[in-house]
């Protein structure tokens, strides 16, 4: 078996290089590395010496502390359990709960969120940039904090670095949950052997070195912002120049290297559908004021700028459009789960389709197969690699199967839905229906609420979204399928609509017969003023949206 290497002991080769630019400063390799033996010590000491592969949850601010929580906990052999800190207390108290993690490491101004959630964990709050830390467990709050001093003690950390790859070969990494898109999140157990898998396929496909310097913006509870924008940078020895959250105006601004030090320009950027339209909003409403402001906007991106990602939910055709004209960058889509992490992707040079996820990633095997009931096994419609893609069923769509070592172990104490998930030659269910056509994959949509049966034709919302979006009064839209007597089911939408004269809706439907087959005109529509509800990615919950806006489908 390939020892897995982690990527902090990949910190070593890359000494004094800047990992990361935050709001407080550059932090170099070797200092977060050192900050991370300190840390996994004095987990040691709180958690118990010969203790490995507890789940630490950590909250964190998007910064430093947030690496040094991450690799700290991987020092120390245990498994990282990354919490959100814009999730309400319910939430963090769900995943703290459901992960049975053993301790907590927060910061100071975060803090105040873990305590009402505790229930015997024991909590390590670090310091400005641990500086101090304190390890405070219940009975001991008043503990003094560890002299500044001790921390920079490299001796002191030798003590306790002696975990091998081998180790690392077998264990788990972190427990991610999914976003809860369909139902309650899930805890996926990734191992480091996933997460290698998962990086190293990603650093070969999108070419990552060490001169690169990405723009991070995302939540760091999820795969995105995980796996795609901090540790593939991190395992090449590049930068990232990461933002406390996401603003409009100052992602611009480090695009464009605009009041940015020359050290902190980057050339990779990566986000999910609705931050590239947010970007496309404040770009048009307040950033660009003349002719030459587009044409700086378009050179400086051209020119600094080598690659630009999209993910985590389908990306509308017209942002895809309209993006490429603002910054001539057209994006590069691509395909993955939590579970899986990145599984297709549109390809760094050659041809990037529209509406498409591209190819299988190095190393990911992907099926499209139809279920047959009575057998209880798939049909292979095709099948694919980082090779090539073998079709037995020209441009049928069917249930996406994934396979390879990027794929998730288990989920957390949950036997049964792991079971249920892979077939018994180990392809993975995602849930999710495809096609493969022109060369490309195309995802069709969640089979449970995206692929609509009306009439006999199974619809596409997000085929029927993309059309819709290409109105020029409608900004965003969801759909869904209603239950219907006679068809079935019926399409339904709930479209943000950007006129006051109210939408015809018989207009709408003559206006979408002219584009989309007869069958995906919606026969519903309700529209809202206000954007979609979406969750912390961007991401429309279908359920929800028929709860909320058709409650009466629901009896
Ligand atoms: P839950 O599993 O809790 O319901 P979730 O599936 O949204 O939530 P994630 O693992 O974050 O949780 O999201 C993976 C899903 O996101 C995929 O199964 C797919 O439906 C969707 N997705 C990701 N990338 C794309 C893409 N480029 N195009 C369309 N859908 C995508
Ligand atoms: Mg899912």
């Amino acid at each position: 078996m390939r020892s897995v290497v982690p990527v902090f002991r990949r910190a070593e080769q890359y000494h004094d290089n800047v990992a990361l630019t935050d709001q407080h400063g550059e932090h170099t390799y070797s200092q977060i590395y050192r900050f991370s033996g300190h840390l996994a010590r004095l987990m040691q000491d709180v958690l118990g010496r010969d203790r490995v592969q507890e789940r630490v949850a950590f909250l964190c601010p998007n910064d430093v502390s947030y690496v040094i929580a991450q690799w700290g906990t991987w020092m120390a052999g245990h498994i990282a359990v990354p919490l959100c800190p814009k999730h309400p207390h319910p939430q963090l108290e769900y995943v703290v709960k459901d992960s049975q993690a053993s301790a907590i490491i927060t910061t100071s101004d975060l803090a105040h969120k873990i305590k009402p959630i505790l229930s015997g964990q024991q909590v390590i709050v670090l310091e400005e940039y641990f500086y101090k830390q304190s390890p405070v467990s219940k009975e001991n709050e008043d503990s003094p904090d560890a002299s500044p001093e001790s921390i920079g003690d490299e001796s002191s950390t030798a003590q306790w670095y002696g975990l091998d790859n081998e180790f690392y070969s077998l264990s788990d990494a972190m427990i991610l949950y999914t976003s809860g898109t369909t139902g309650p999140p899930k805890g996926v157990v990734l191992s480091h052997k996933n997460v290698a898998s998962q990086t190293s396929c990603l650093i070969q496909a999108w070419r990552w070195t060490s001169s690169d310097s990405i723009l991070h913006c995302l939540p760091l509870h999820h795969t995105h912002g995980i796996v795609n924008a901090l540790l593939c940078p991190l395992h090449v020895g590049a930068r990232v120049v990461m933002l406390p959250e996401f603003s409009a105006s100052k992602v611009w601004s480090h695009l464009l290297s605009l009041d940015t030090p020359v050290m902190s320009r980057v050339n990779l950027f990566m986000a999910v559908p609705t931050i590239y339209a947010k970007l496309i909003e404040e770009y048009e409403d307040k950033l660009v004021k003349n002719t030459r402001m587009i044409e700086y906007v378009k050179a400086v991106c051209m020119q600094n700028i080598r690659l630009m990602v999209s993910g985590s939910a389908a990306l509308p055709v017209p942002i895809l459009d309209r993006w490429k004209a603002i910054t001539g960058h057209t994006l590069l889509e691509r395909y993955g789960m939590t579970e899986i992490g990145m599984a297709l992707s549109n390809p760094l040079k050659g041809t990037r389709i529209p509406g498409c996820v591209g190819t299988p990633l190095p190393g990911v095997e992907v099926r499209i197969a139809k279920f047959i009931p009575g057998k209880e096994e798939y049909e292979v419609l095709c099948a694919g690699n980082n090779q090539g893609t073998k079709v037995f069923t020209d441009g049928e769509a069917g249930e996406l199967l994934v396979r390879g070592p990027n794929v998730f172990k288990e989920y957390w104490n949950k036997p049964e839905a792991t079971k249920k998930e892979f077939t018994h030659d180990k392809w993975f269910r995602t849930g999710d229906t495809a096609q493969y056509i022109d060369g490309a994959y195309k995802i069709l949509g969640r089979t449970s609420v995206d692929i609509i049966k009306s009439g006999g034709f199974k619809i596409s919302a997000l085929d029927v979204e993309q059309h819709l979006l290409d109105h020029p009064h409608i900004t965003e839209v969801a759909v869904v399928g209603l239950p219907d007597i006679t068809w079935g089911q019926k399409v339904a939408a709930v479209i943000v609509w950007q006129k006051k004269e109210p939408l015809d809706l018989v207009k709408l439907r003559n206006w979408a017969r002219e584009r989309m087959p007869h069958y995906q005109v919606p026969s519903v529509a309700i529209t809202i003023s206000e954007p979609l509800p979406r969750n912390n990615m961007g991401k429309v919950n279908k359920k929800q949206i028929v709860m909320d806006f058709f409650p009466d489908s629901m009896n």
